[in-house]
């Protein structure tokens, strides 16, 4: 008997001083979680019986697209991580430690290395593809700014799909599949959400979809359009809007030993000198100045951006010994710079428009800097950019731009064969023939997604559950201890339990106000409660949501519910 007297749920009267998300303030003040340190939670309870039901529905569509359940270990060796080149380019958000040997290794922060590694070594043929793995699994990452509760944590609950292909036709089933399978879930949760075109930069994909839920606290923008399907994550919504360009191939690139913590000035110094390393790089022609801008993994979501916020018209080839302005920009965390070796490079005034830009360079002497230009970052002093607006036309030529705030739920992602490149993961094609493998990944932020869901129910006095997910879908309180009360309700308990409802029974002898307060915090979807009539067999039923109230007979009370 789920007694409320017996159950952990340390519900709270006054707000803490730092929960300024709803979702973060009525979990908190409702007893479903307990801050640890920042960013990491206990999940009470309450909490933890949200976060089963989330996982069941999540679990139900994964299955019922074929995707295999696995568990993959959150502590992974460093290696795969330099192999990918992630362990740079992750920058501070990767959580990283060593074990007595002093060998490096890190907290999971996602895992394309763990399943790619994994599929590399147990799959060899064509005839075991197209696969997909999935987990539900902590993931650990050093945000910068942990907030908003569950929002942004340093430790999260994510789940995380792999899949694998012999081809690009073949991921394409698989992410649509998955995108169908994301919607279902997200509607199943009963969430306000829009599927957004996003941006592939710093991951090495291409294709790729955000689904955000729709609340003012959220982080990202969508801009939509008011007569159409069209949605995308601002940034990307503001490189759509595209010129004519053309690329050409660059030139390769040998490595220089170059290490230590680099100002902007000393980066245009460096520049001067004659650079290089691995990276793909683009050569843009901007007004009169040459730009040469070096990505990672697949360009052409760079490309189009890149040409967006450069106003770039042509792209030119760099040539041997040839003097040209550079900006460098890293999309999404960091991008190396590499300038091909012969080429003396002038650093450019245009460098100055990415204000907040963070030099360095790592220990294999890679130079970085470190800025997403977006219109948080762009200084419009020195680059001439204009961004998308509201009422703006939109892209696909229907309707005019407006603007949503969002709370990223869940990314799909056509990644390519970037990691599968990096790690080596083959498999022997019908000819025999060793070939790389295509691949998917998919992620779903499961414990943000239990507060995008508060964040769309609640009120002022708590939390008002959808059914699906509530902790429980009946709260049963007896109004005091007296045994016609205790009687009809230990009855009742027994009746409704019997019918399949999940149902919690506050036995506690407190105060009825104390009671409902709590009861109304807590968001239970109905309420029941057993008072002065119960000698009649009469209680008071209330839907939390709505504040409907009736009295019912006891007889009554499984059709009232269904
Ligand atoms: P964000 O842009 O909000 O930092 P992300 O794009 O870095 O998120 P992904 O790498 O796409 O996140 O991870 C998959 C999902 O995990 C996200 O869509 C989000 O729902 C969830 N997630 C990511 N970071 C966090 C976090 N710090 N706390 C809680 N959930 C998170
Ligand atoms: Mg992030
Ligand atoms: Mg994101
Ligand atoms: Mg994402």
């Amino acid at each position: 008997m789920m007694r409320q007297s017996k159950t952990l749920i340390p519900t709270l009267k006054e707000t803490p001083a730092d929960a300024e998300a709803a979702s973060h303030k009525w979990l908190l003040r409702a007893g479903f979680i307990r801050q640890n340190i920042s960013g990491v939670y206990t999940f009470l309870p309450l909490g933890k019986k949200v976060l089963n039901k989330i996982e069941a529905i999540v679990r139900e569509e994964m299955d019922a697209i074929g995707a295999n359940e696995t568990f993959m270990p959150a502590l992974q060796s460093a290696e795969l991580w330099k192999e990918t080149e992630r362990w740079d380019a992750m920058g501070d958000e990767l959580i990283r430690l060593k074990d007595r040997h002093k060998r490096d290794f890190v907290l999971g922060p996602t895992h394309e290395e763990i399943a790619t590694s994994l599929i590399r070594d147990a799959v060899r043929s064509y005839k075991q593809l197209p696969l997909t793995i999935y987990q539900i699994q902590t993931k650990f990452r050093d945000e910068r700014r942990p907030r908003f509760g569950l929002l942004r944590g340093r430790e999260f609950i994510m789940k995380d799909a792999y899949s694998f292909h012999t081809s690009e036709e073949s991921l394409n089933e698989s992410y649509q599949l998955m995108f169908d399978a994301y919607t279902r879930i997200f509607k199943r949760l009963g969430l306000n959400f829009r599927p957004v075109i996003a941006d592939a930069g710093a991951m090495g994909g291409k294709d790729t979809h955000e689904f955000m839920a729709l609340a003012d606290i959220g982080e990202d923008t969508i801009a939509f359009s008011t007569d159409s399907d069209y949605a995308a994550n601002i940034e990307m919504a503001e490189v759509l809007d595209t010129y004519e360009f053309s690329t050409e191939p660059q030139q390769p690139l040998t490595k220089v030993d170059t290490p230590g913590q680099k100002t902007m000035q000393e980066v245009a110094d460096f520049l001067n000198q004659d650079i290089s390393q691995g990276m793909k790089s683009l050569l843009f022609k901007a007004d009169d100045d040459f730009v040469l801008v070096v990505t990672r993994g697949d360009h052409e979501v760079n490309e189009i951006k890149l040409k967006h916020y450069l106003k770039a018209k042509t792209v030119a080839l760099v040539e041997e010994e040839e003097t040209i302005k550079l900006m460098n920009v890293g999309f999404g965390s960091i991008g190396p710079i590499g300038v091909p070796e012969g080429i003396r490079v002038v650093y450019d005034n245009a460098v100055k428009a990415l204000s907040n830009a963070t030099c360095g360079a790592n220990e294999d002497g890679v130079h970085y800097i470190n800025v997403n230009p977006t219109r948080d970052l762009i200084d419009p002093e020195y680059a001439d950019i204009r961004f998308i607006q509201e009422g703006d036309p939109s892209p696909d030529g229907k309707g005019t731009i407006k603007f949503a705030e969002g709370i990223e739920i869940g990314q799909v992602f056509k990644l390519g064969k970037f990691y599968a490149e990096k790690l080596g993961a083959t498999y022997l094609n019908q000819q025999g023939k060793s070939e790389v493998l295509t691949m998917g990944c998919y992620g779903i932020g499961v414990s943000r997604t239990l507060a995008a869901i508060v964040e769309q129910y609640h009120d002022d006095r708590g939390i008002t559950w959808p059914v699906e997910i509530a902790p429980y879908q009946v709260h049963l309180l007896v109004l005091n201890n007296k045994p016609e009360q205790l009687e009809l309700a230990d009855q009742l308990y027994q009746q409704l339990t019997d019918a399949g409802f999940d149902v919690l029974y506050d036995d506690r002898n407190e105060r009825a106000g104390v009671k409902f307060a709590d009861s109304d915090l807590i968001g239970i979807p109905y309420r029941i409660t057993v008072g002065k009539k119960a000698s009649e067999g009469i209680v008071e039923c209330k839907v939390r949501r709505t504040n409907e109230q009736e009295e019912r007979h006891q007889s009554e009370l499984i059709s009232y519910l269904t």
